[in-house]
């Protein structure tokens, strides 16, 4: 299928989930997660009106900004080691994962200048996922305080693969409550405005429960 395509159906499925819950469609930015694909592929996906880009290892999103730089903005979005950061820093405008506080250190040590970043949250609790747990997020953010390279722009989660639809939306629901808590705690360096969650299939239900970056990759621009 050409991107295009993927695009247009899902670009309904959004219209609809955003009219369902009283949102806006210009609230709700597509990432479109690369990883699997080629760099031909990405190239499609850009020139198809797709201007996030999301990569999940520093090899991936090298490769891909050396031949499409600016054209698109980079997100890093898969678990990331400290020492890789110095790979991507000056290429990435958001990291999803940022799961500890050595990571934002040495993120605040070789960025020179803010780095918009989601804490990444294991609201399911699954062991195989990286994450805060729920009730450690708000002293987590507390700790990034002196960091001023780190801007905490909001949350992210990675729910279980599963069909359980009511278990699928507590937890995008458990995320929500949670940012609006750092919210409202209004530290000027954690905003934290913003919900990435939502995959290829549960992006409908992480929109109705208040997504804003969704995180699509098979479902967009394949997984071959
Ligand atoms: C791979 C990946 C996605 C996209 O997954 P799809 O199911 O292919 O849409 C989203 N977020 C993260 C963190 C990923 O690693």
């Amino acid at each position: 299928m050409k991107v295009s395509e993927n695009i247009q159906h899902i670009n309904e499925n959004i219209q609809r989930a955003c009219e369902r819950s009283g949102r806006r469609m210009e609230d709700v930015h597509v990432v479109a997660v690369t990883k699997y694909v080629s760099i031909d592929r990405a190239e499609e996906a850009v020139e198809a009106g797709l201007l996030h880009l999301g990569e999940n290892r520093d090899e991936g999103l090298i490769s891909k900004w050396d031949v499409l730089r600016d054209k698109a903005r980079w997100h890093f979005i898969g678990s990331l080691q400290s020492r890789k950061v110095k790979n991507i820093i000056d290429k990435v405008s958001y990291i999803h994962s940022l799961d500890r506080l050595s990571l934002a250190k040495e993120i605040h040590k070789r960025a020179d200048k803010p780095v918009s970043c989601f804490v990444q949250v294991n609201v399911s609790g699954e062991g195989s996922k990286h994450g805060i747990s729920p009730d450690e997020v708000k002293e987590f953010v507390g700790s990034l305080k002196d960091l001023s390279n780190i801007k905490v722009v909001g949350l992210m989660t990675m729910a279980p693969q599963t069909d359980d639809e009511p278990f699928l939306r507590s937890c995008f629901r458990q995320l929500k409550t949670i940012q609006e808590e750092v919210r409202s705690l209004n530290l000027p360096y954690a905003p934290c405005t913003e919900l990435s969650m939502g995959m290829s299939n549960d992006y409908v239900i992480a929109i109705e429960e208040g997504a804003t970056f969704i995180r699509i990759g098979t479902a967009l621009v394949g997984n071959d």
